[in-house]
């Protein structure tokens, strides 16, 4: 069977599709600028060379219109024709508290995604009209919903609550949910391969660092606690969202910069975090080489964000009582040698000693740790897709 993976954001489309006979990925691709001016579908079809179209859509449905015009196109398509599709898997950011696992989408589905729209107003609606503009082009096939919140939903309300008057959790859900899930299961799943364990005897922590950033531990084969809470803005440095800060502080800048509380939310999720501290950028490649040319600002915003993440590692491994491995995931994980290096500094005591040598790597499954260090350090590139893809194949079949 072949799986169409979408991943539909506000004015992107991103697209894979998998031959699930052997996992094997046939073609993949983006449609940029999707409702703007400009639009540009970019085709990257297995062992062809890359198509690039520009046509302007007006929105997602045009937009998987000319997606399955290129992936059954005769000269750099993957198919003869849509019909060798058997079912199309949606990432979908929020589930809310009623998703612990992937769904068949049915009307009661698109209802909890609708209904999480107000907690995660970027994401829920432009993967909801990716969900409906692909059903009203493939009605034949099942569709299903793999949610980014629902590996976390193990977390136990130890953990998931705020301490907040209880009933602003019972009438609006008020607690935390956690983000990157898809990708926290995919590596703490490869890593407990890597130990030679069963999944569940492995105490695990998971660091997801791109542009938007998340940790989990993980153990019993559950995640016990993870970073990112009620929206993706909790928890470590990212590229242009604070973490976590004191809150009194949102009050005090809305009356100090005069805002209300849309532009306080964009204030701390667009114009914060590496970007605001630092002056250059939000991007990681950008701020180690200012730092480098001996940029000031550009290094205190990398020694908050290390700073951090340390600390969520000496957490987590209270947490978890212990721990077999520590996993370095998503663009920087993957490759910023000097921010893994960084990280793992001085961390010993906990048992966590790391080979400079071996980390001289990038975007390879590989273990960085010393020989003699107790806690594992594994680079290992994460695949949200395939996660996806696997889902998908395993609720159409
Ligand atoms: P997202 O999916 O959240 O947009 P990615 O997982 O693609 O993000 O990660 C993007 C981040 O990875 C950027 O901040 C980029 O600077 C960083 N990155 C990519 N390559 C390197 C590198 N060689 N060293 C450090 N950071 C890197």
């Amino acid at each position: 069977m072949k799986v169409l993976v979408v991943n539909a954001g506000s004015s992107s489309i991103k697209y894979q599709v998998f031959d699930m006979t052997d996992e094997s990925v046939l073609a993949k691709g983006l449609v940029d600028r999707v409702g703007i001016p400009g639009t540009t579908l970019k085709h990257e079809p297995a062992g062809k060379d890359d198509v690039l179209i520009k046509k302007d859509l007006p929105n997602h449905t045009e937009g998987m219109k000319l997606v399955l015009e290129v992936l059954i196109n005769e000269e750099y398509g993957c198919m003869k024709s849509m019909d060798e599709v058997g079912a199309v898997g949606h990432r979908v950011v929020h589930g809310g508290e009623d998703f612990a696992a992937s769904v068949v989408i049915n009307d009661k589905v698109k209802k909890v995604i609708r209904d999480c729209f107000d907690v995660a107003p970027l994401h829920n609606p432009p993967n909801l009209m990716g969900i409906e503009a692909c059903q009203e082009l493939m009605p034949n096939v099942p569709h299903v919903a793999v949610f980014d919140t629902a590996f976390h939903q193990t977390m136990t309300a130890g953990n998931f609550m705020y301490a907040l008057p209880y009933d602003v959790y019972e009438k609006y859900k008020v607690r935390r949910y956690g983000f990157h899930g898809t990708s926290h299961f995919y590596v703490s799943h490869r890593a407990a391969d890597m130990l030679g364990k069963p999944y569940a005897d492995c105490k695990i922590v998971t660091l997801h660092l791109g542009n938007g950033a998340s940790m989990a531990a993980i153990k019993d084969g559950r995640v016990i606690d993870t970073s990112m809470g009620f929206t993706p803005l909790e928890g470590l440095v990212m590229g242009t969202r604070s973490g976590d800060i004191d809150p009194a502080i949102v009050f005090f800048l809305m009356e100090k910069l005069n805002m209300d509380a849309s532009e306080a939310n964009n204030y701390f999720n667009k114009k914060s975090g590496l970007l605001g501290l630092s002056g250059v950028s939000n991007d990681l490649r950008d701020i180690l080489e200012a730092a480098d040319a001996g940029n000031e600002r550009a290094q205190l915003a990398l020694d908050v964000y290390y700073n951090k993440i340390k600390g969520y590692i000496g957490n987590y491994i209270a947490k978890l009582n212990g721990c077999d491995c520590l996993v370095f995931t998503a663009g920087v994980g993957e490759n910023g040698i000097d921010v893994r290096e960084n990280i793992c500094k001085d961390l010993d005591a906990l048992g966590i000693k790391m080979d400079a040598a071996k980390n001289k790597v990038r975007g390879k499954e590989v273990d960085v740790a010393a020989d003699d260090s107790k806690v594992r350090i594994f680079i290992i590139p994460t695949n949200e897709e395939l996660v996806i893809a696997r889902d998908t194949y395993g609720l159409a079949k």
